[in-house]
């Protein structure tokens, strides 16, 4: 689904992948679930571009749902894959998930969710073999110069990425804009936060940047401010 012409979604909005093309070349930000490894070839398409123009994969952090086709295009095509160092444990499998189980779930979303994934071989994730990994405040040499700005708290390596020439702050899972457990629209921390309150204060290292796209890793485009998103998520959290 185009976004703008050199942006592109992977699935529905439940579980987003970002296709970010400069110069005729693409990043893949966040690799959603296995089975959009098919979908890939005809998004490249409607961008004008091939898998031969993908130079990289970067995740916004190590969970299973981000990393989908990762490994199996790393494999494949040798295309790097990275994320933030304090994430490339879990990445690579080797540590359990540090999510606190589900938090507020409603039956209905959270079915919808796990048969959406789990269609699309999301429980079949394959972990990566080999990950290069990034620091806080890095820029990455790859299509679109991602910024990274560390935002722990869903995960300890989960990092946001401004990409300036699209005018996007990718945030990952530093707050989602709905919550596939619940089904509750709007920006909010996201399930299967390992620290809450710590995603929470990670907010302030956002907040002030400037972007017309503020995309999540679970929900629709945020296009308000990212401050106006933050405020938002707090007030949830507080209320909660
Ligand atoms: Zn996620």
């Amino acid at each position: 689904m185009q976004l703008a012409p050199s942006l592109h979604r992977l699935g529905n909005g439940l579980i987003n992948s970002y296709l970010v093309e400069e110069s005729g070349e693409v990043t893949i930000i966040d690799a959603g679930v296995p089975g959009y490894w098919g979908d890939l070839p005809a998004e490249l398409t409607a961008m004008g571009r091939s898998l031969e123009d993908v130079r990289a994969i970067v995740l916004t952090h190590g969970h299973s749902d981000h990393i989908g086709f990762a490994e199996r295009m790393r494999r494949e095509r040798h295309t790097p894959v990275s994320v933030h160092e304090l994430d490339a444990a879990l990445a690579r499998g080797e540590v359990p998930n540090p999510a606190k189980g589900l938090g507020p779930a409603k039956i209905g979303p959270l079915l919808r969710f796990f048969l959406y994934a789990g269609l699309r071989g999301g429980m079949r994730n394959r972990p990566l073999g080999e990950v290069t990994t990034f620091g806080d405040g890095a820029v990455l040499d790859v299509p679109g110069s991602p910024r990274v700005i560390l935002t722990p708290g869903h995960t300890p390596g989960s990092a946001a990425l401004h990409v300036a020439s699209l005018d996007a702050l990718f945030v990952g899972d530093a707050f989602a804009t709905k919550a596939v457990t619940t089904g509750q629209e709007g920006p909010g921390v996201a399930p299967f936060t390992a620290d809450a309150e710590e995603a929470v204060r990670s907010l302030a290292r956002i907040e002030n940047v400037e972007a017309r796209w503020v995309l999540p890793g679970h929900g629709e485009a945020w296009t308000g401010s990212v401050a106006e998103a933050v405020r938002l998520v707090r007030e949830r959290a507080a209320s909660q």
